[in-house]
This record gives structure tokens, sequence and C-alpha cells, in this order.
């Protein structure tokens, strides 16, 4: 069934082999409640409690490979990366096969709890989760090669720009004038900040302070 997903996504586009290799590695079943297991390789978003939600995996992947578009190291791999809402941990563990060292922040407790227990059988040693609001970053891993968040909010905050590295991209949803929510790239060049805006996608709101 995960080969069948991995399979869908890349006929929808996403053609980075790195990426469609860690889809096709982690075991997303193992990240839902066990009554939605049967829907755990659906291209669908779900309940991970606390009214919070799994990505849906073609929008996990498109992101990863918009990620994986800015500076790489010899080995193809992707250095430091910040994720902001580590949620149910599922992303993280799909990051912490295309990057060296994953740090990824959640603000809600409860599900910084369930990550830890999602990921503790599966020993991702490179996987660092922290507790905490994402909007100020995580200073201490800075400079980060690629930051992406799960959560949409109205602006990029300016502390994930500043602990961008150069060459590096930020991939995040924002809202757009309109009151929509649209894929922004944002990418550290010597000749400043470049911005893409892609396409529309639908991610719960990005919230400050911890709860
Ligand atoms: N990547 C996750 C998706 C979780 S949904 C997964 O694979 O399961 C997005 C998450 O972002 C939610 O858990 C939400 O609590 C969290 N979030 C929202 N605002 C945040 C902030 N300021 N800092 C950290 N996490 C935040």
């Amino acid at each position: 069934m995960r080969a069948r997903m991995v399979q869908r996504i890349a006929a929808q586009g996403v053609a980075d082999a790195q990426v469609l290799a860690a889809l096709g590695a982690v075991e997303r079943h193992r990240f839902v409640d066990s009554a939605l297991v049967n829907q755990a390789y659906e291209d669908t978003s779900l309940p991970i409690g606390l009214g919070q939600t799994i990505s849906k995996p073609s929008v996990v992947a498109r992101m990863v490979e918009l990620l994986l578009g800015g500076a790489r190291d010899a080995q193809g791999r992707l250095g430091r990366v910040l994720e902001i809402g580590t949620g149910c941990g599922y992303q993280a563990a799909v990051l912490s096969r295309v990057a060296t060292e994953v740090y990824s922040i959640e603000r809600l407790r409860g599900l910084h709890e369930k990550a830890q227990g999602n990921l503790r059988p599966l020993r991702l040693a490179n996987v660092h989760l922290l507790f905490g609001d994402g909007m100020a970053g995580f200073a201490k891993g800075a400079p980060y090669a690629g930051i992406i968040a799960a959560a949409g909010g109205e602006a990029v905050p300016a502390a994930w720009i500043e602990q961008l590295a150069p060459g590096g991209r930020i991939v995040a949803p924002s809202q757009m004038p309109g009151g929509t929510q649209a894929l922004v790239v944002l990418e550290k060049t010597a000749g400043g900040l470049q911005r893409s805006v892609l396409e529309a996608v639908h991610f719960v709101p990005l919230k400050s302070g911890i709860a």
C-alpha cells in the first residue's frame, strides 16, 4: 500500500528520488490512531488529536522536494533542517532521511509527547524534538539549510529568516491577501530574499505561545 502511495505521488509530479525513497520507507500507519490505520496510505490528512492533523502525504512530498531544491552537500543531502509543527512526528521521520539533522518544534505538549512515543522505536539519532513556540525558530540549531512549516501564518516570522543559512530555503504555508493559503518558498540568495508563491494549500493555523 505504501509503494502504491509513492507511485501515485510520483505520478502527480514529485520526481526527487530521495524524497520518494523517504516516503516509501516511513511507515505512516504507525503515526495515526489504530481506528484510522486503514486510511494511512490514502492521500488525505487525518486527525492526530488536539484539533491537529497529519499532513497529506502528497503535500509532505511536495514540500520536502521544494526544501531540497536549496543547497545540498556532496551526498545530495540537506544539512540541518528546522520543522515548525512536529504534530505526530511523521514528517520529522521523512526529513530524517533527507537531511543530516532535524530539529522539530511543537507548541502543544500533548503532541510533542505523542511524537516522542511514535519516534522512539524508530531510533532516529538525527531527530531532535523540542517543545516550544516555533514562531521564534530555534536559535541554538541555527543556521539551517532549510526551514519547513506544517502550520500556516500571516507572514513568515523574522526569526526564521534570521536563522536561515545563505542558500537555504524556507517552505511554509502562508496567508494571502484574499484570506486563502498558499505555499510560499523563500530563498536566501546573495542578492537578497527571493519569494515564490505556489499552489493553494490548507494547513492548520500557526499559533503563538505554548499549551
Ligand atoms: N508535521 C506534522 C503536522 C502537524 S499539524 C505531522 O507530520 O504530523 C501542524 C502542527 O503545528 C500542529 O501540531 C500544531 O500544534 C503545530 N503548531 C502550530 N503553531 C506552532 C508554533 N508556533 N510552534 C510550534 N508548533 C506549532
